[in-house]
């Protein structure tokens, strides 16, 4: 069943983007086809959920070639895709992707947490791997009829959401490496719970590793392309062999990132002063979502909110700087390193337990809720903010209905 679903809300925006190329069609939602499957799967008890296992019945495409520009966009049943062997993708990895999330809240509805900051960051990574531009907005409309087509899939329990997983390949089908003048957009959906396993009241431990690098100026570590994360799955394997849950990426000393996450540290000034400190956007830092909202919320308590359990007495001070290992380790000595955790969006915010280094570990305090003061603070509004318990800034979006 092909239909055809026009609608006012989704006549095409101008919004102040470059157009593809001129002349060519721009992604239209109005054009939206929306095959509905014959054969709805069974939802797997959300025990069972691991993280990205379970695909939705759905998926949301659309092509672009240079002839005609983006083809009309449709949803239909998940599959698998044919492609051409010499796809630019395959040979030289024109891979795009983002992550995010749908939640329920209590009264029922179906958010988005700030979708656009990952469309803007979508945008930015094709243009780094010369695939085609595309409509932010449009596309942002095109998830939000999927995810509500996928609505039955998201589990109403604190700490489960939808996964999203929008993805752009070069699909031009010749050998040369040259920009890919053809591509393939596509969305996947996944029912996701705790990252790190359910109940996951653990602190994580890191393994700082001095001999492999993730990024490096002027580099594409501050990208969300495919190609930077490769690089990554040996080293992560050998953190592993050596008991630890993620690699702590370093560059000349300097903490870049933590696994796929952003890295945070507490550090007391005194009783009342806590810096909350994060390594700055040079290049080599992917600028993740939550490591955004961490820095805003944090840097608003309490002079615009209180965040959850945290005194008012407390000021966190929000910082972007370099942090080195020996600024840990020294930190650490002095007895002012409170906290270290990782954010992002599967995981949410993670308490780090343990950091090794130079054979040794940074040991950090053991906490019973698996974060210390100001991960669990940030984690919990957080999580109130994407499933529309608190509102702040506009941040949680719902979901347009198709036919509202
Ligand atoms: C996706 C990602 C993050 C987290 O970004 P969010 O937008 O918060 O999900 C952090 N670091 C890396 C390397 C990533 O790929």
């Amino acid at each position: 069943m092909a239909i055809q679903l026009p609608n006012p809300i989704d006549a095409p925006r101008v919004n102040g983007h470059a157009k593809s190329r001129p002349g060519v069609a721009e992604l239209d939602p109005s054009r939206l086809n929306v095959t509905v499957t014959q054969s709805p799967k069974s939802i797997p008890p959300v025990e069972t959920l691991k993280f990205g296992q379970t695909m939705t019945d759905h998926m949301l495409i659309a092509s672009y070639d240079p002839e005609h520009g983006w083809s009309d966009p449709e949803i239909k049943p998940y599959g698998p895709i044919c492609l051409d062997p010499a796809s630019s993708c395959f040979q030289y990895s024109t891979n795009v992707f983002e992550g995010m999330k749908a939640y329920v809240g209590p009264d029922g509805e179906v958010r988005l947490f700030r979708p656009d900051l990952n469309m803007a960051r979508m945008r930015r990574s094709a243009g780094r791997v010369a695939l085609p531009p595309f409509d932010t907005d449009a596309l942002l409309t095109l998830i939000q009829r999927l995810v509500q087509l996928e609505s039955r899939w998201i589990p109403n329990i604190q700490g489960y959401s939808l996964y999203l997983r929008p993805t752009i390949i070069g699909t031009r089908p010749n050998l040369g490496v040259t920009a890919s003048d053809h591509a393939l957009l596509y969305v996947i959906c996944s029912p996701a719970g705790p990252y790190f396993g359910a109940g996951s009241a653990r602190q994580i431990s890191l393994l700082a590793n001095v001999d492999v690098v993730r990024s490096w100026p002027g580099g594409t570590g501050g990208y969300k392309l495919a190609l930077n994360y490769a690089p990554t799955l040996k080293p992560q394997q050998s953190a592993e062999l050596q008991g630890y849950n993620q690699v702590l990426w370093l560059l000349d000393g300097k903490v870049t990132e933590a696994g796929a996450m952003n890295f945070f540290a507490v550090v007391k000034q005194d009783e009342n002063n806590w810096d909350v400190i994060t390594p700055p956007l040079d290049g080599t830092i992917l600028p993740g979502v939550t490591r955004d909202s961490c820095i805003a919320l944090s840097a608003a308590h309490p002079s615009r909110t209180t965040l959850p359990h945290l005194p008012e007495t407390l000021h966190l001070h929000a910082h972007e700087r370099t942090l080195t290992m020996s600024d840990l380790k020294q930190w650490h000595a002095e007895g002012r390193l409170l906290e270290a955790f990782t954010v992002g969006t599967a995981v949410v915010v993670t308490g780090v337990g343990r950091i090794g280094y130079d054979r040794t570990d940074i040991v950090l305090p053991e906490h019973a809720c698996g974060r210390g003061p100001v991960a669990r603070a940030l984690y919990e509004r957080i999580v109130e903010i994407q499933e529309g318990k608190f509102e702040w800034e506009g941040w949680s979006v719902v979901c347009k209905t198709a036919n509202a």
